[in-house]
């Protein structure tokens, strides 16, 4: 008997290899249907002049109203007007809030649901003492021919100047949209927190209108080389359906104080440590969440023959991709609130014993999750009574919109056309867009930039030698008319 059984037991783990084989052969890139588009006019040299011009006008945002230098966004908007005469002629604009812009091209129907093409106008300051590090001077749009230099030329005036590039050139050739076409250009979405933000100003004047969008396309996704020798050789472009939340929170603890000469056991802040320890090692529950089983799927159907042998099995190794993501900080983000304790307080001399000890913890919750979640996950896991806590800066996560929508099927099929080798994939986008305050008027919120830009050179925003490949600014142009003609020409 114990024969058979184990004969039972070859036969069918013989079977299950020969299956994945087969299995693993087929497990290959679902084909999607599309015509070969014709190519695109598109004025590489005129697109980059313009982000040169735009690069040099100083449109930096401060978290103070009274620091911004405004005359430079009053420049910022007649430069608009003069390289985009057609724009100008054609679609009409207005000044909301202090200084974002609405532009508004009617199309024949307005009474569809209208297309938003989101960007920001604003960029963030050279830090302090930095200036000289750069390679050229961060206003000068220096294009060397290979790349252009400057604040913004990631985030995001390379964005904006392709979608208004690409509206320009659509008008130039007599496109008339089926629906309204919004540009929606926020003036402060580097300023974490502002009283106001731009885009949501934007948001509410086109709700009081009425105004429903079918789809909004932002920023927050890229494509990216994805390169393992032997394993695979293609690009990731990563469309954002969602963005997680911003919490900080201030934990404290009152003691008596006194003179640190007759300290007790513990003090305030050695109480804290032991909360700071819990919250560590009590990390928020980590889930795969539909994106993320979606993103491996589609990856894996792109690596080499052996390797899919393991990767058209994931289904099996969810517990072991989990436990493996929950160990590398980047992928565990991914998957999880996080917790990263940034500040911490206590007396304000060395032989003073702190009456108030704080600590400041940093948490990005997933969608799905609120600020409420955190407080009583902080509550719970920190297991001591006499804390205070206090939320300093919050915002809950965005929703997830659907990856079945038009919206996100005409992204991921204009990459594809643009590139065989494009692997389209959602994911979660960690820092906050202005496209998180379209939610009111929009399910079908994208954060996708059409630039294919390496790792490197995306670490560079916000830092020294921010930089774009001059080459990639055409890819962009050509995007954003397909995809304007693909969503607002039906
Ligand atoms: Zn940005």
């Amino acid at each position: 008997m114990p024969v058979l059984i184990l004969k039972l037991v070859l036969i069918l783990f013989l079977g299950f290899i020969g299956l994945t084989l087969i299995r693993a052969y087929f497990y290959q890139p679902k084909k999607i249907q599309m015509e070969k588009l014709p190519d695109e006019n598109v004025d590489a040299d005129r697109v980059a002049e313009n982000l040169t011009r735009a690069i040099q006008i100083k449109t930096i945002s401060y978290p103070n109203d009274d620091d911004v230098d405004w005359a430079e966004f009053e420049k910022f908007h007649d430069f608009l007007d003069e390289a985009y005469p057609l724009v100008k002629e054609h679609l009409t604009r207005e000044k909301v809030d202090k200084a974002s812009l609405l532009y508004r091209w009617e199309g024949e129907d307005s009474s569809l649901d209208a297309l938003g093409l989101l960007s920001h106008i604003d960029v963030v300051p050279v830090s302090e003492g930095t200036e000289d590090d750069w390679t050229h001077p961060a206003f000068e749009g220096h294009n060397d021919g290979e790349f252009i230099w400057g604040r913004g030329a990631l985030d995001m005036k390379n964005h904006l100047v392709c979608v208004m590039e690409a509206i320009e050139a659509l008008l130039a050739e007599g496109f008339k949209p089926k629906r309204d076409i919004y540009l929606c250009f926020g003036h402060n979405e580097e300023v974490v927190g502002a009283d106001r933000a731009g885009a949501k100003s934007i948001m509410e004047t086109l709700r009081d209108r009425g105004v429903r969008l079918e789809c909004v396309l932002d920023e927050g996704g890229a494509i990216l080389p994805v390169e393992v020798k032997g394993v695979i050789d293609k690009k990731l472009a990563g469309i954002g359906i969602a963005e997680k939340g911003y919490a900080d929170f201030k934990i404290s603890i009152n003691e008596k104080g006194g003179h640190s000469s007759q300290p007790p056991n513990h003090t305030g802040l050695g109480k804290l440590a032991k909360v700071i320890q819990r919250l560590e090692n009590n990390q928020f529950k980590a889930t795969l969440p539909k994106f993320v089983t979606d993103l491996f799927d589609r990856i894996g159907r792109n690596v080499s023959y052996p390797v899919r042998i393991v990767t058209c099995n994931l289904w099996m190794m969810r517990p072991l991709i989990k436990a493996i993501m929950k160990r590398i900080p980047p992928a565990a983000s991914l998957i999880r609130t996080t917790t990263a304790v940034t500040m911490a307080q206590g007396s304000p001399a060395a032989n003073v014993l702190p009456q108030n000890a704080n600590v400041t913890v940093n948490f990005r919750h997933m969608p799905g999750s609120t600020l409420k979640d955190v407080e009583r996950h902080i509550r719970k896991v920190a297991k001591n009574k006499n804390i205070e806590l206090e939320l300093l800066q919050g915002k809950d996560p965005s929703k997830f919109s659907p990856t079945d929508s038009r919206g996100f099927k005409a992204i991921e099929k204009l990459c594809i056309q643009a590139d065989p080798d494009n692997i389209v994939a959602p994911f979660l986008v960690m820092g906050g867009t202005d496209a998180y305050f379209y939610e009111p008027i929009c399910d079908n919120i994208y954060r996708f930039a059409p630039f294919t830009v390496n790792t490197q050179l995306l670490l560079c925003t916000h830092a020294t030698d921010e930089r774009i490949p001059v080459k990639v600014l055409a890819d962009g142009v050509t995007f954003f008319k397909r995809f304007t003609r693909e969503m607002a020409g039906k």
